[in-house]
């Protein structure tokens, strides 16, 4: 062949993305049940007379509307097609090769394939043994070449979380050179006071960067819009390595609408929050070491039984995310949902 792709991209990781299997509950991708809100999905459909202009480039409108939530300038907002996007936007805004980003592992797995792809060296440090971020270890890793940090809280696929005052304690430390990424993907289902709230940080230090988005919590995963806080300089490079046009249309007025909607929103998170506990404590109950999860799914820590737990799962018709030979990630659905995941988990001979 006379294409010569670039060779170090031929060790690149694949994302492997949660499997839809017909006929069978997915449980696989931290999606949340039922819909996006009544209200968005009406505003989806208004806005779809539309869809032959091109989106507006700047996502002024829902740009202008965070930074009015959150108090900051506009300046200091980047809105990206997903906050994955996100992650490689400022990924190749801050490395060039040779560079460090530091993260956790196991975290989330789009880390290690954004650093590649902008040339830089994962630098990947063990969770402890509670399957949290060990943020001295983390701080130990930290060299003259490390550029980003990324620090996902609560971490996916763990559900765990990093305390206030530990926090403060490692950006404290952290050279002002090194950006911290705060990845809060799965905020709204934090319910621990004692779990920071990363704008805080943003706004009085300015190596942070905050990650959200409306995947989750604000149901719109398949319509794919983030959004990052961060240093105006920094937001800034963060837009100009934008693909352009990639917050779609029907992207930006579901995000807005979704902001209207936050009752709504918060009244459904309370509702996964007490079916987390729920399934939680069932699955302590049939022994299962759960860490506390923070976020709208558990993990077991099952090792080398991973995979057959979910293959176990699969032919009891519910798709669960494996991650060979270290634990299984298990979003929580309804009642009814969960409850067939949980009659698969009583069914596996440990
Ligand atoms: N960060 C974390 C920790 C995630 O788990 C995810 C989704 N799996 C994302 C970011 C990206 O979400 P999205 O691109 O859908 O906004």
């Amino acid at each position: 062949m006379s294409v010569r792709t670039r060779p170090d991209l031929g060790s690149l990781p694949a994302y492997v993305a949660g499997r839809t299997v017909p006929g069978a509950i997915k449980l696989a991708s931290n999606e949340v049940p039922g819909g996006p809100l009544p209200s968005v999905r009406t505003a989806i459909a208004d806005a779809a007379a539309d869809v032959h202009r091109y989106p507006d480039m700047g996502v002024t409108a829902l740009a202008n509307r965070l930074a009015r939530k959150y108090d900051f300038p506009v300046e200091r907002v980047a809105v990206g097609c997903g906050s994955v996007a996100l992650c490689q936007q400022l990924t190749q805004a801050l490395c060039a090769p040779g560079d460090e980003v530091v993260f956790a592992w196991r975290s989330f797995e789009a880390y290690p394939i954004v650093t590649q792809i902008a040339g830089a060296t994962s630098v990947k440090v063990p969770l402890d043994a509670t399957h949290t971020h060990d943020l001295d270890a983390m701080l130990a890793a930290i060299t003259p070449q490390t550029k980003l940090v990324f620090v996902c809280n609560p971490n996916n696929p763990t559900g765990t979380a990093n305390r206030h005052e530990e926090l403060v304690r490692f950006l404290d430390q952290v050279p002002p050179h090194v950006v911290v990424a705060l990845d809060e993907a799965y905020r709204e289902f934090v319910t621990d006071p004692d779990v920071p709230d990363g704008m805080e940080f943003a706004r009085t230090r300015d190596n942070v960067v905050v990650l959200r988005t409306f995947s989750k919590a604000y149901g719109l995963a398949g319509l794919r819009v983030g959004y990052l806080v961060g240093p105006a300089e920094l937001a800034e490079v963060v837009r100009k390595v934008y693909i352009p046009f990639s917050v779609n249309s029907l992207a930006q007025i579901a995000a807005l609408a979704s902001l209207d909607a936050e009752d709504e929103m918060r009244e459904r998170c309370a509702a996964i929050v007490t079916e987390r506990q729920r399934v939680a404590d069932e699955l302590l109950a049939l022994g299962y070491e759960v860490p506390e999860t923070h976020a709208n799914f558990v993990w077991l820590p099952l090792g080398d039984r991973a995979l057959e737990f979910a293959e176990h799962s699969l032919a009891n018709k519910v798709v669960v995310r494996a991650f060979a030979g270290d634990g299984v990630r298990v979003t929580i659905s309804t009642r009814e949902e969960n409850d067939a995941f949980l009659q698969a988990a009583r069914g596996f001979s440990r």
